[in-house]
């Protein structure tokens, strides 16, 4: 792997103007394939899904999915797009050996769904990423390169071909290119595959799960000069399958080209891998010269021509859709923005409604699950939702704390005890003796102790200096082990000491 120079990304920032394009694939979750019967389960094994239609054997003839162009439909209604009257399918010729037939069927120049909209949330604004189109079309196989050492063709001892995936069908959604992002291309990069993912889920079109390939992002990446308008050329990288990875790799495709271009270098039209390990990326296929996949209309298939009528009906049928779920929750709790948006980002919001659905007010719900919860979360390196404490045992230590069974210092402890395993927020309070000390004889004695102890510091409070009571507070807490209400210590010391405030 050649060690290429990069520009620091802030300098990159200064001088260029990165433009973003993103080519994302989602595989559908029709239960049998896009031209023939077969089913599309993952995992299954190899080459135990095939028929002669998704093998291409000769004389078999494909028949469309109506499913699939149901789902299609749906994805161009939700991302506010026209929905063609008419269209066709293409052939897509090239050679390649996961793909059985030597051609893809696609969609061309008239693609089911097109010019479209998807408005994504960042840093508390509305950005708008326009959808060019929608269409539809098949996987390919999966070939694995056995025997070198990169898992690529390079240096194989030979390969094998799976036709399981073949046929599955395939929704591509292409944007308009993105201007404007500025340093936020990284981000807005990443908050558009992970709001699109939600649609995606929302509409329960496709499992959309990144890791097993059934959505996967092609990110294009070019840069113009500063105070120029001319687009630079792009590069492609190919198959990005994690929402993080987008991200990294925008990040680091500009400060590769920024590089090159300040050193009088040009970029090379080509397609790119994204890795991992390293966070970079390196030269794939060159696009220099234009494949001609002689695309023409596919002729075994019918036209699609959807029945307006049937279209009128999907749209009135779409659920809520994130964004405006968003809204209305964000109504509903009263935040800000900004706040949403952070609940947002840390996969928080689900939760949040849960925890309020199962009782607590949404303010104590926010406070939980984005203060210590995502603190820990953070900690160990887990997702929120995969901390072992449910919502519903959040909404019990609310009710605790409300009615003053437990101050926000021993909740926390009740959390810990939860999440490391000690059972049920009851179950700790009891087994800890996390109890808050409410009983009016107990507290009372304790405070006794405390101004015996420190009698400079009552003389001082009854002498007037009234902030001299902390030092008293803090000590009635520290004997009751925390577990005293400290206004309520606090209220008790005056009358004690005959100060009223
Ligand atoms: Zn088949």
């Amino acid at each position: 792997m050649s060690t290429e120079t990069l520009m620091p990304y802030d300098e990159a920032l200064e001088r260029f103007e990165p433009v973003l394009g993103l080519e994302t694939h989602v595989e559908l979750g029709t239960a049998s394939k896009m031209f023939c019967g077969c089913p599309t389960g993952f995992g299954a094994a190899a080459n135990t899904q095939v028929c002669p239609v998704c093998l291409a054997l000769p004389g078999s003839l494909p028949v469309a999915n109506e499913m699939a162009i149901e789902s299609t439909i749906r994805i161009g209604l939700a991302l506010n797009c026209s929905i063609a009257s008419w269209c066709r399918f293409a052939r897509k010729n090239y050679f390649y050996p996961d793909m059985p037939k030597n051609y893809q069927i696609s969609q061309y120049d008239e693609p089911l769904c097109v010019d479209g909209y998807l408005d994504i949330e960042i840093e508390g604004k509305t950005v708008r990423i326009g959808i060019e189109r929608v269409h539809l079309e098949e996987d390919t196989g999966k070939s694995t390169h056995v025997g070198g050492a990169t898992g690529r063709i390079q240096g194989a001892d030979y390969s094998i071909v799976d036709y399981n995936r073949a046929g599955i069908p395939l929704v591509e959604i292409v944007t308009r290119p993105v201007e404007g992002t500025d340093r936020l291309a990284p981000e807005i990069a990443k908050a558009y595959a992970t709001e699109l993912r939600e649609v995606m889920r929302s509409l329960g079109v496709s499992d959309v799960r990144m890791e097993e390939g059934s959505m996967r992002c092609d990110v294009n990446v070019s840069l113009m000069p500063r105070g120029t308008t001319e687009w630079g050329t792009r590069t492609e990288t190919k198959n990005v399958n994690s929402l993080r990875s987008i991200e990294r790799s925008v990040r680091h495709e500009i400060e590769r080209q920024a590089a090159i271009l300040a050193d009088g270098g040009r970029i090379i039209q080509e397609t790119r891998h994204f890795h991992e390990d390293t966070g970079t990326t390196t030269a794939g296929r060159s696009k220099e010269e234009a494949q001609d996949y002689r695309y023409f209309p596919e002729p075994d298939l019918v036209p699609i021509a959807p029945d307006p009528a049937w279209v009128a009906k999907l749209k009135a049928e779409l659920p809520e859709l994130p964004g405006a779920r968003r809204s209305r929750l964000q109504r509903e709790w009263g935040v800000s923005d900004l706040d949403m948006a952070a609940m947002h980002n840390a996969d928080a919001v689900d939760l949040v409604e849960a925890t309020v659905a199962a009782g607590a007010p949404p303010a104590d719900a926010r406070k939980w699950w984005m203060g210590e919860l995502a603190r820990r979360a953070n900690e160990s390196g887990t997702a929120l939702a995969a901390l072992p404490i449910t919502p519903d045992q959040i909404a019990r230590v609310c009710a605790m704390v409300a009615g003053g069974a437990l101050n926000d210092k021993l909740a926390r402890q009740v959390l810990e005890g939860v999440l490391e395993g000690e059972g049920s927020p009851d179950e700790v309070v009891s087994a800890r003796g996390l109890q808050i000390v409410n009983d009016q004889g107990e507290l009372s004695a304790i405070i006794e102790q405390v101004l015996a102890d420190n009698s400079d510091a009552a003389d001082k409070v009854r002498g007037g200096k009234i902030a001299a009571v902390g030092a008293l507070v803090g000590g009635v807490m520290k004997a009751s082990r925390g577990k005293a209400d400290a206004g309520r210590a606090r209220e008790l010391i005056l009358q004690k000491l005959g100060v009223s405030e």
